[in-house]
């Protein structure tokens, strides 16, 4: 397994971020050339870390997404915080051909961050709940149901696979480095996040 350099966008030859990405065959996904990117990325994002990783990220255009939140990145957090952002630790997922549909198409409203955009955050807008169907890593089918900061993950993730970063429709006007949301948002409410939210985008 290898760690890999994660795209930066902004950054030349970062193009896939902006380009769809390839749906693999079931012959494609149990090839050892895909099997060990999907180990790379697997430590790839442990290394970052991060909650997920798309393989466009690494520079290569597949329909491959991780995802795994660990409950050891929720000890700096509040539980209040925890609690308003429906965050809860999710095991290990790999998605292949990941196929998303909204299950509840009410948005909620928090702070966004991207490994692709290290040093920023935007307040982006994101459905509570939704399904994804695909293959896993052994070309499997699969499904996941999440709602709150899965459903978020998921949802960041898949847009990935379709050349959309969050900055494409995240208002700029929410935007901070990661030092001022550390010190003014960290624990900030879902209350005052979106009544910033609304004050911004008027
Ligand atoms: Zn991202």
């Amino acid at each position: 397994m290898a760690t890999l350099p994660i795209l930066q966008y902004g950054q030349p030859n970062t193009e896939v971020l902006h380009q769809p990405a390839k749906i693999l065959t079931k012959e494609e996904i149990l090839s050892v050339p895909i099997q060990q990117l999907i180990a790379d990325m697997k430590e790839t994002m442990y290394h970052a870390p991060g909650v997920g990783l798309a393989a466009p990220q690494i520079g290569q255009k597949y329909q491959i997404i991780i995802i795994e939140d660990k409950g050891e990145y929720h000890q700096s957090i509040s539980q209040a915080v925890l609690q308003e952002r429906d965050r809860k630790p999710v095991p290990l997922h790999i998605i292949i051909n990941p196929q998303l549909t909204v299950i509840d198409a009410d948005e909620a409203l928090f702070f966004e961050a991207c490994l692709s955009v290290c040093t920023i955050c935007r307040i982006t807008p994101r459905k509570k709940s939704v399904r994804v169907t695909g293959l896993n890593e052994q070309a499997q089918p699969i499904e996941v149901v999440a709602t709150g900061w899965f459903a978020r993950i998921l949802q960041h993730e898949v847009d990935h696979l379709h050349g959309k970063l969050y900055i494409d429709f995240a208002p700029q006007e929410t935007e901070a480095s990661m030092e001022e949301y550390k010190s003014r948002w960290l624990f900030a409410n879902a209350q005052e996040i979106k009544a910033y939210y609304e004050a911004s985008t008027q």
